[in-house]
């Protein structure tokens, strides 16, 4: 029996990974989106991290006929409350001249983007990969149902982990380490609708309410204190008790015995992001500090980038058109990163300050 043939694999059905099918399909290429079947650990019912997104998401998006963020299941975020290095400051939205940003629910947009690849015309294939090999002229993917696929080219969409990258041998550029512990907790009477961040002498906090009202809250530290915490989850939940701005806008009761979940939260970024009949796009390429809030816009923006590079007659050319862009999106994201660790000074003598603050890049 003959192999199964795509123009593009997509590797990985996140925001990334379906918006590079959404535009390739909706441009004629035969495309196969693979991902985990639900079920198994990863699925769209798997609660992702991750829902606050820039005012910009919303222009980007209608640009491309996606109307993808309803105001009746995400909710817009009217500012921002921080208690940084013992300074308060509250920012509202009507300052930004985009308007306000959005919380969403982020599994109702996935869902969402998965509708919007399946109806463009690509193919869900509910697997993993489980080995890849260039045979001179096309991709032959192994994956966990036994079968074996082809491509003309593959994108590695597959957020941190990265797989066809670094089995392609990419070399992947660390920033400091960065571990995020988080838990959702049980609605309460309250609600906040601003984002909270605080910073503490081991690390900092992230806290919002979901738009169903459940509150968020995720601790940000050094890989050696996340290790500590993530078995003793009454440890996390008393550093939370701590904080002054957090606890008095999130009641820590809600969280109390909340599932702690544990993420690699640190910078990345792939030297070169593609190669022969490859390319990464969203994480695998270039992943964020949660501090700026630009992980899915930028998922959503390099595969549209990306795609339009594929479908470009000049393809290598246009490649390290689409690797240039990175570039200068890691430059500009990297020096505003560093400024917001610098504003802390009260800590810098403290452990986690100084590995953020010692290098933007390791
Ligand atoms: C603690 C934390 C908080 C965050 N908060 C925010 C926030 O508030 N705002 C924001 O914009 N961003 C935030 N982010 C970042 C955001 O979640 C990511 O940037 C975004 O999910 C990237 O999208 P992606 O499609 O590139 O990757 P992902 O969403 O990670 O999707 C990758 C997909 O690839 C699949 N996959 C993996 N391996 C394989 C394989 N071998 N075969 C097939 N499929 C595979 C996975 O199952 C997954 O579905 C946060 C991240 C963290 C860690």
């Amino acid at each position: 029996m003959r192999n199964r043939f795509f123009d593009v694999v997509i590797l990985g059905a996140g925001p990334a990974g379906m918006l590079a099918a959404i535009c390739l399909a909706r441009a004629g290429k035969k495309v196969a989106l693979l991902d985990r079947p639900a079920g198994q650990n990863k699925s769209l019912e798997y609660t992702k991290v991750g829902e606050s997104v820039p005012a910009a998401i919303n222009v980007f998006l209608q640009k491309l006929n996606l109307n993808l963020v309803d105001a009746t299941i995400h909710r817009p975020i009217p500012g921002s409350d921080s208690l940084w290095a013992g300074e308060q400051l509250q920012q509202d939205s009507i300052q930004h001249s985009q308007g306000m940003g959005w919380r969403l629910d982020r599994i109702e947009f996935e869902k969402d983007l998965l509708r919007q690849a399946i109806q463009s015309g690509a193919e869900l294939l509910p697997a993993l990969l489980h080995n890849s090999h260039h045979d001179g002229t096309r991709w032959q993917l192994k994956i966990d149902t036994n079968e074996c696929i082809e491509s003309e080219f593959t994108v590695d969409a597959s957020g941190r982990t990265a797989v066809l990258a670094r089995k392609s041998g990419s070399m992947r550029i660390k920033g400091p380490p960065l571990v995020a512990l988080w838990a959702v907790g049980q609605p309460a009477e309250t609600y906040t609708a601003q984002t909270l961040t605080e910073s503490q002498a081991n690390g900092w906090w992230y806290g919002a309410h979901l738009p169903d009202g459940r509150p968020l809250a995720i601790f940000h530290t050094s890989a050696r204190y996340a290790a500590e915490l993530s078995h003793q989850p009454e440890k996390w939940w008393k550093q939370f008790s701590s904080t002054y701005l957090l606890q008095k806008k999130i009641n820590s009761q809600t969280l109390h015995n909340a599932e702690l979940k544990i993420n690699e939260a640190r910078t990345t970024s792939l030297q070169q992001p593609y190669g022969d009949y490859w390319a990464a796009c969203g994480d695998a390429a270039l992943s964020f500090d949660p501090l700026s809030s630009q992980g899915i816009f930028n998922a959503l923006a390099s595969a549209h980038m990306l795609s339009q590079a594929i479908l470009n007659p000049d393809r290598q050319a246009a490649m390290q058109g689409y690797s240039e862009q990175l570039g200068k999106i890691a430059d500009i994201y990297q020096l505003r990163r560093l400024q917001y660790y610098q504003r802390a000074y009260e800590f810098h003598g403290h452990e986690f300050w100084k590995e953020q603050l010692a290098g933007a890049h390791r």
